[in-house]
């Protein structure tokens, strides 16, 4: 599984799991599932959830649960490209 990582000031997301800090600001780099509070501590596991995300890194839409298996909302978010 591929590990993103998300800056908390910028909201950019990073697939290299050698940066620890963001490129643009400094900001310390924190997983998606943690950040975006989707990961189940109990069960060790991130829950589901669709993530719209621009060319640029940054995170417009975010579906979570059982409405994230519908994709018309991330469709919707994406229409405004
Ligand atoms: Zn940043």
């Amino acid at each position: 599984m591929e590990i993103k990582r998300l800056c908390p000031t910028c909201k950019r997301v990073y697939t290299d799991e050698t940066l620890i800090y963001c490129l643009a600001d400094g900001s310390l780099l924190e997983e998606v599932v943690k950040a975006y509070d989707v990961f189940d501590e109990e069960r060790f596991v991130g829950s589901r959830a669709t993530f719209v995300i621009d060319k640029d890194g940054i995170i417009h839409h975010v579906e979570q649960g059982a409405s994230a298996i519908d994709p018309t909302g991330a469709y919707q978010a994406c229409s405004a490209f």
